[in-house]
């Protein structure tokens, strides 16, 4: 018998620059070359999508719909079909507060070299900001826009894709405690073998500060924040999330965090409240018995959503 081999169970861990931010996946294997299978094949799934989904490459899927579907139907496969009709589900729910369609104005921000659309390009580009304008033939299985000027960018859904598809594979080989996060999107397969993952919500406005902890198992977590993707001019930072009724992006609120059973909702969500702001987003997460929401608004102030909320202190009489 062998008491030890070289190799033994261990968490393990890689992080990777990819889709704009950084994906990362962490798990533990009982044999540590079979959890480096999992993570390589987990990236290459990630690097997959990406190549399907990115509206920066020529080449994908979704820009070869942006350029063509204002002219004729788009067939889009399955899975680009499928993603895109999830996020045209979540804009009737959040009315349209969640809308891929941001992008014809979103297109006109370059947030590392400090480019705004001036006040003419929005009013311009505005008129193109709808998701009643993005049309899916579900028996054809194709894409078409209703007008010319619409575009799409699935940047705030796709992130909770790769994690779903991550974590798919990670159990399908058998990892039974993990996580996979693309950017600020998450989840966590298992608990922390015993204990529930510490997940962290950063302070919005301190990288190093941690605002809230929560205990989590099983479960995806998204966060959207004004300070993944900005910059500040004359006081006002301009940022990611855009307001698709004004096609600027969206104040009020500095973080907006989901958690439920599914990343692709979590994510999409996390946007949604985001823009709806505390009271309407807060009611919104309130009506969907599995996810719940924390937002920190403009002042640091923390709201949660009813499912989280501490039982009111009794008065003694
Ligand atoms: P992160 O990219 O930091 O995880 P989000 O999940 O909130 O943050 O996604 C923000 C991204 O969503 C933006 O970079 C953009 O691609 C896209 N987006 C911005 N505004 C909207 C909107 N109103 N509806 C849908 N997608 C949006
Ligand atoms: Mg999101």
């Amino acid at each position: 018998m062998l008491p030890f081999t070289a190799a033994e169970a261990d968490w393990i861990g890689d992080a990777r620059p990819m889709m704009g931010t950084e994906v990362s996946v962490y798990l533990w294997s009982d044999d540590p070359e079979a959890g480096r299978l999992a993570l390589d094949e987990v990236f290459e799934e990630a690097a997959r999508i990406d190549r399907l989904m990115s509206t920066y490459r020529d080449d994908s899927e979704i820009s070869k719909i942006n350029r063509e579907a204002a002219d004729q139907p788009v067939a889009a496969g399955d899975e680009l079909f499928g993603l895109i009709r999830r996020a045209l589900d979540i804009s009737v729910l959040t009315r349209g507060a969640f809308d891929v369609t941001y992008d014809s104005v979103g297109q006109h921000y370059d947030f590392r070299s400090r480019q705004r659309p001036d006040e003419d390009t929005i009013e311009a580009e505005r008129v193109n900001i709808d998701y009643r304008l993005v049309v899916l033939d579900q028996a054809a299985g194709t894409v078409s826009f209703a007008k010319e000027g619409v575009r799409i960018n699935l940047g705030g859904i796709a992130k909770g894709y790769v994690v779903e598809r991550g974590i798919d594979i990670l159990r399908h080989r058998g990892i039974e405690n993990g996580i996979v996060t693309a950017g600020g999107d998450s989840r966590l397969l298992g608990d922390r073998r015993g204990r529930p993952w510490m997940v962290g919500i950063r302070d919005p406005r301190n990288e190093a500060q941690v605002a809230i902890s929560v205990p989590l198992a099983d479960e995806a977590i998204s966060t959207s924040g004004d300070y993944e993707r900005y910059f500040d001019e004359d006081g006002v930072r301009y940022h990611h999330i855009i307001r698709p009724s004004t096609g600027v992006p969206a104040s009020g609120v500095h973080s907006a965090t989901v958690f439920g059973p599914d990343a692709v909702i979590t994510d999409a969500l996390s946007t949604s409240v985001f823009v709806m702001g505390v009271e309407q987003g807060l009611t919104l997460i309130g009506n969907l018995p599995d996810y719940e929401s924390i937002v920190i608004d403009a002042d640091g102030k923390v709201f949660y959503s009813d499912g989280l909320a501490p039982p009111e202190t009794q008065s003694p009489d």
